[in-house]
């Protein structure tokens, strides 16, 4: 192995990732003045959030009533019983004052008339616990909210003296001698340099793994480095199998066109132009929950009414709206249309297909952001030193199925409540605990060999090998015999990252080898995927399966654990579901029987 030398860095925290959660973690440390470091392998503001375009939810009720306890109906009822409810308590009650805090900082949302923060109807989000009109609850920065958002959130911890890192690479998790985590090893992308970050606590907030797919919405760093890194230290993954398709990606490319499209009257038709979300969901058509309205147009497609010379897509309609409406409220997704579908939204519907878009499960965490470990006698222990947050972490308040909208709101609502917990925990006067050399030695002899590897597979021809095991075997409906079929070609694929054949081994602007060990994270990520949705006999949220189409809360309201072992087996547990929310009926929470599982309609 050849010799490395290091860099040292030492803070009270380093935050790996700056999308809307790093950047939110971050500047709640540094507000607090604890000395934190931003580790981010792309520049902040080229993090996936930039894309995200409907909005963020909150109820702040500026379009007509609406209340936390109706935002929290939803998400539970959206996440079918699966999220843990006192994080989704915690979730829509912080959520009006964290869009206020955004607002404050500078995001610069759409106005209504009186001058309010605009917002709009979104998927599976209503009035009257499911049961009047739906709601306007998503506040948009036009069709560019997660741009707006990032850019803001970037300002705001350069003025409170967060330290940035950018296009560092983080390799691996390193432990201290104590066993807790102890910080990072990275890698400096335009130097070669090799750098270790100790610090108190390390958060995580690396994004999705929908690169773990062929069709995705997420950009290409969207590749589960955190999930990666967390495995690597043996401790599990959760709900894993619960993957979201959006109804709407561009036909062929994949890039999305935001639910705040149906939001502002857009409908989906077959190619008989039935509007067909009117015969599935009666009440809230093509505003059902995401989950639901990916299985329709599924359905549709299959029984022959898809449309296209293959039959194999279907038609959103924007068409009849006011070309004005579409300019204002809808102007990026025009232009993505234009440029991606060659469609004028004006005149022609545009060609869409179900496609990944996020990722439900994650590393599992409690609302405050710390990362668990759980073990048989405590389900909630905590692993010291380590937090998640965003869609690398798992609160769960998203559980089976994540509303739209509810995942910006979760990046800045946990992000924040990370930084207050850290604030609470980190001792900031003793001092930094040493590295355990056995951990640093780990995470070198790794990057090492994949450095050197020799084998006969490029990286990119087994990467696209998993991508499609994932597409065929893990979709939008899945039997036993597609998840078995597979966990066997994921079991091969996994097996021949042995054999991989980097070409390059310098150190400076490696892009052959950092997509290599983006294919090492991505991995774990799709294993756990397959082999907890082979085991999960249900069908819940986005967990759709033929030969077993019910829900079954008796045996499967349940969170699945994944850990993967050096050999890339998976080993599967189970942890409660927390269903007790935050505040007691009596006190003021939420009525008792709202919360109750019932068949989820829409
Ligand atoms: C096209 C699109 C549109 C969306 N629209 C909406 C919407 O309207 N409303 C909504 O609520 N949700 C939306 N979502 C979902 C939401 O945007 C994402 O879930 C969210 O932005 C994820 O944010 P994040 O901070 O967790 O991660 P990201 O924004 O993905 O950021 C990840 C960060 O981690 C860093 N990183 C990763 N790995 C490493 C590593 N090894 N070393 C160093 N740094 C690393 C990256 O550099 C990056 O800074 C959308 C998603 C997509 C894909």
């Amino acid at each position: 192995m050849a010799a490395y030398e290091f860099t040292d860095h030492e803070y009270d925290v380093v935050v790996v990732g700056a999308g809307g959660a790093g950047l939110r973690a971050t500047l709640g440390m540094a507000e607090q003045g604890l000395k934190t470091a931003c580790v981010t392998k792309v520049f902040p503001t080229r993090s996936h959030t930039v894309a995200a375009q409907g909005g963020i939810a909150a109820s702040l009720a500026n379009m007509g009533p609406d209340n936390w306890k109706w935002h929290m109906y939803d998400t539970v009822k959206g996440s079918d019983w699966l999220g843990d409810m006192d994080a989704q308590e915690y979730l829509v009650r912080h959520a009006p004052e964290a869009v206020y805090e955004l607002e404050h900082y500078g995001v610069p949302f759409s106005r209504t008339e009186e001058g309010k923060i605009y917002q709009r109807p979104f998927g599976g989000h209503t009035t009257e616990y499911g049961e009047g009109p739906a709601v306007q609850r998503t506040c948009a920065a036009a069709d560019r909210t997660g741009h707006a958002m990032l850019h803001t959130l970037y300002g705001q911890s350069l003025k409170h003296n967060a330290e940035f890192y950018i296009e560092y690479f983080a390799i691996d998790l390193l432990r201290g001698k104590d066993g807790a985590i102890q910080g990072i090893l990275a890698w400096k992308l335009d130097d070669g340099t090799l750098h270790r970050f100790n610090a108190k606590m390390t958060v995580l907030a690396t994004g999705g793994y929908g690169r773990a797919y062929f069709s995705c919405t997420s950009a290409h760093t969207c590749t589960g480095d955190g999930g990666g890194m967390v495995a690597r230290q043996g401790l599990p993954l959760q709900d894993m199998e619960f993957v979201q398709f959006h109804p709407t990606g561009i036909y062929g490319a994949g890039m999305l066109i935001t639910e705040g499209a149906r939001g502002e009257g857009g409908y989906l038709t077959n190619s008989e132009g039935e509007r067909y979300m009117e015969r599935y969901a009666p009440t809230y058509k093509d505003l059902a929950s995401r989950d639901v309205v990916s299985r329709c147009s599924t359905i549709e497609i299959r029984e022959g009414r898809g449309v296209g010379p293959n039959k194999d897509h279907v038609f959103l309609h924007l068409d009849h709206l006011p070309p004005e409406a579409l300019a204002e409220r809808l102007p990026g997704i025009s232009e993505s249309a234009k440029i991606f579908a060659g469609v004028d939204v004006t005149k022609d519907p545009i060609p869409v297909l179900p496609t990944v878009h996020y990722n439900m499960g994650g590393i599992p965490t409690n609302y405050w952001g710390e990362v668990l470990n759980p073990t048989a006698d405590d389900h909630d222990a905590i692993q010291p030193g380590l937090m998640a947050v965003g869609e690398a972490g798992c609160a769960s308040v998203h559980g089976a199925n994540r509303l739209g909208s509810n995942s910006l709101i979760d990046l800045v609502v946990f992000g924040r409540a990370a930084a207050i917990k850290a604030g609470e925990v980190i001792d900031r006067v003793s001092k930094n605990q040493e590295f355990d050399p056995a951990s640093l030695e780990a995470a070198i002899e790794r990057f090492d060999t994949m450095r050197h590897a020799r084998g006969a597979t490029p990286t990119a021809d087994l990467r696209l090998k998993m991508q499609k095991a994932m597409q065929n075997d893990a979709a939008v409906f899945r039997t036993s015999e597609s998840l078995k079929e597979g966990c066997e070609n994921m079991d091969v694929i996994a097996g021949e990252m042995a054999d991989l054949n980097v070409t390059d081994r310098s150190m400076i602007w490696n892009s052959d080898l950092m997509e290599s060990l983006e294919l090492a994270n991505l991995m774990p990520n799709a294993l756990t995927t397959i082999v907890s949705a082979e085991a999960r006999t249900e069908s819940r949220g986005a967990h759709a399966r033929e030969d077993f189409p019910d829900r079954d809360d008796k045996n499967w309201r349940k969170h699945s654990l994944a850990t993967v072992g050096d050999d890339w087996k998976v080993k599967l547990s189970y942890r409660d579901v927390h269903v007790e929310p935050l505040t007691p009926e009596n006190e003021g929470g939420i009525e008792a029987k709202r919360l109750a599982p019932k068949k989820r309609v829409y």
